[in-house]
């Protein structure tokens, strides 16, 4: 299965990824997740990255494209993978379709988690008392929203156009929130 899913920043993308994919037998490759990875590290992709993430803007297609590329390569990945974060610009929707087309293979659906914006901030503020993100301050949070709405959010259309899109009430317990998902990809438990 080749999925991908989205939501705006906070809604929980990331938790459900690795439960859905576990499920489906596929890597979660969450794109945030490697960008941080980086940074950490400290190599020159996490020093490039890095000073975008903090200001909450997004890294450059080009950059991000790449690391995509060469991820979605990796062997684990042959049979399918879930992409958490990935694409979030139309540019980047064009170099997936070209990925794909390389190996000849399709999305299988785009799940949409829906969620309150006010909500949100909340959910994102008290995960940085958690988590201890950079990029988790109001201030940094509202501009990743804006930054979604202007650039990310108009790619729902284009994938609602192909057909491919499952919304998902993103609201409520994290369990909930995952088994509306499963529901939805009609991948409900055998055991
Ligand atoms: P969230 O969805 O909670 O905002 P992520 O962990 O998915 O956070 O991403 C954190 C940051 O990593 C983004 O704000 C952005 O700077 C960078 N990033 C992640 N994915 C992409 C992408 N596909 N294109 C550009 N930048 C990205």
């Amino acid at each position: 299965m080749r999925l991908l899913i989205m939501g705006p920043p906070g809604a929980g993308k990331g938790t459900q990824a690795k439960f859905i994919a576990e499920r489906a037998g596929i890597p979660a490759i969450s794109t945030g997740d490697i960008f941080r990875a980086n940074v950490s590290q400290g190599t020159p992709l996490g020093v490039e990255a890095k000073r975008y993430m903090d200001a909450g803007e997004y890294v450059p297609d080009t950059v991000t494209n790449d690391m995509v590329r060469n991820r979605i390569a990796e062997p684990d990945a042959a049979a399918g993978f879930l992409l958490d974060g990935y694409p979030r610009t139309l540019a980047q929707v064009e170099e997936l379709d070209s990925m794909l087309a390389g190996s000849g293979h399709d999305l299988d659906a785009v799940v949409v988690l829906t969620a309150d914006p006010d909500e949100l901030v909340a959910r994102l503020l008290q995960r940085a008392t958690i988590e201890g993100r950079a990029d988790d301050t109001e201030e940094v949070i509202r501009r990743r929203q804006e930054v979604y709405l202007a650039e990310t959010e108009p790619l729902i259309a284009v994938y609602t156009e192909r057909n491919l899109v499952r919304a998902v009430d993103g609201m409520g317990e994290v369990d909930e929130v995952t088994e509306r998902i499963l529901g939805a990809l009609e991948l409900t438990a055998q055991g």
